[in-house]
């Protein structure tokens, strides 16, 4: 019995497939995309917001729309132990809507939320395409000026330019007001019904519960037909053609670059008005970074008495990582503490944990050949090092050595600190 559980333990040493471990420079990566975001968040007055990562299914399967991908085939839902459906998001914004309206903020309209977390869809996993990945969220919340939709797709390109990428595309398409909707779902249905026998088995179902999810199919026969398929834009509401104009001329103003592609409708239902998205050809087939869109009726989709106009957007955050090249490193200029022997351990720890309260960076090296834990200092960041030795300990005194240019002094305990807190300016 023993030695079987004991196989089960060594069997599972990866991680789940899809799903992976963020190493240190790999999350020096991560954390400059989050913070990119963040100070991008706060430059457009965004305050933080965070939802549970678990949710009842009903919060997307009811939201997201029947004939989505993420609902039919990619949800990662399970019945918890009191017989709950429950779902690991695969997405923010339905959770963030669930949150204005079960806490009440809908009083407080309008609400500009930035979150940034972990979001699961079981999809077959390859290089850009996770099970587990990540996003950074913008929602604008009660809004229904096109000049919040230009702030949108703004925002975006900010973010891109703070992180210094280049050749990125935004394409940009509206997908007209509901009235302009209908008409145009009617005669979609009526043209793709004449290749039904050719669609794809995806497409098949779409065709008439929401024709405009063809658009999406990756299928190259599906493709052609709807590559042939009459343009929303035939279809648009006098509003709805003014409003895209209106946005389009915006972005003209500020400097904005874009395409309009008539065939972006993106994968979720609950979509209206302004889709965009941001791609780039440069990691391969996984081409989209990021897009978003404008939800008007997802409010009451969850159970709103009307419509609370809405726009958002989302950035894959492991998408962006791959298109930052330097693996420059975040800050980890620290002072290393050297006991010489074991007899200076104890010491080293009451002097590293009085310059921590000072908010002095500290790491102790205290095993191996000095010679090694010096090297592996340097390696992790190491700028000084203070070493403690038998002599320096009875006179109270400490040898600093700064580790780039390699002078080094004795001081005491006051002088190192003065001397350190100047060098991290705390
Ligand atoms: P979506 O919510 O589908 O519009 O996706 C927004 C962005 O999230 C995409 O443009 C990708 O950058 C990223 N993304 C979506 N699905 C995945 C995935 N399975 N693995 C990694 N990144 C993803």
């Amino acid at each position: 019995m023993k030695l079987n559980s004991m196989n089960k333990i060594i069997k599972h040493t990866q991680p789940i497939r899809g799903m992976k471990d963020i190493p240190p420079l790999q999350y020096d990566l991560f954390q400059r995309v989050v913070d990119s975001a963040s100070k991008i968040a706060r430059r457009y007055c965004f305050e933080n917001f965070a939802t549970p990562i678990l949710e009842y299914s009903s919060v997307f399967d009811r939201t997201l729309g029947e004939t989505s991908d993420v609902v039919n085939k990619e949800m990662y839902s399970f019945v918890d132990r009191s017989g709950q459906g429950v779902t690991l998001r695969p997405e923010l914004t339905a959770g963030i809507m669930r949150a204005v309206l079960s806490e009440g903020l809908i009083q407080n309209l309008p609400l500009k939320f930035f979150s940034y977390g972990p979001l699961f869809r079981y999809d077959r996993p390859q290089a850009g395409r996770q099970r587990q990945f990540h996003q950074v969220n913008f929602e604008i919340i009660g809004e229904e000026s096109y000049s919040v939709d230009v702030e949108a797709i703004k925002i975006g390109y900010d973010i891109v330019k703070d992180l210094a990428i280049s050749d990125i595309t935004i394409e940009i398409n509206s997908l007209g007001c509901a009235d302009s909707r209908v008409i145009y779902q009617q005669k979609l249905v009526e043209y793709f019904a004449r290749y039904e026998s050719e669609l794809s088995e995806d497409s098949k179902l779409r065709l008439y519960k929401n024709p405009m999810r063809i658009f999406d199919s990756k299928d190259d026969r599906d493709k052609i037909l709807a590559s042939g398929a009459p343009r929303i834009s035939a279809f648009y509401t006098k509003l709805a053609s003014s409003r895209f104009e209106k946005i389009l001329l915006m972005l003209n103003e500020l400097s904005v670059p874009y395409q309009v592609n008539e065939l972006l409708v993106r994968g979720l239902d609950y979509y209206c008005h302004t889709a965009f998205e941001y791609s780039t050809n440069a990691i391969g087939a996984q081409t989209a970074i990021g897009g978003g869109g404008r939800y008007d009726g997802l409010a009451r989709i969850m159970g709103s008495k009307s419509d609370i106009p809405s726009i958002g957007l989302a950035l894959g955050i492991e998408r962006i990582m791959l298109l930052l090249k330097d693996q420059e490193s975040y800050n980890k200029a620290h002072l290393g503490i050297f006991p010489i022997s074991e007899l200076e351990i104890n010491a080293s720890y009451l002097i590293a944990s009085k310059l921590r309260d000072l908010d002095i960076p500290i790491n102790l090296y205290e095993k191996g050949k000095l010679g090694k834990r010096i090297e592996r200092a340097i390696s992790k960041g190491c700028n000084y090092a203070a070493f403690l030795g038998e002599n320096e300990l009875i006179r109270n005194e400490f040898k600093l050595k700064n580790l780039i240019t390699g002078e080094e002094c004795m001081l005491s305990y006051d002088d190192l600190l003065k001397t350190i807190r100047e060098q991290f300016a705390c």
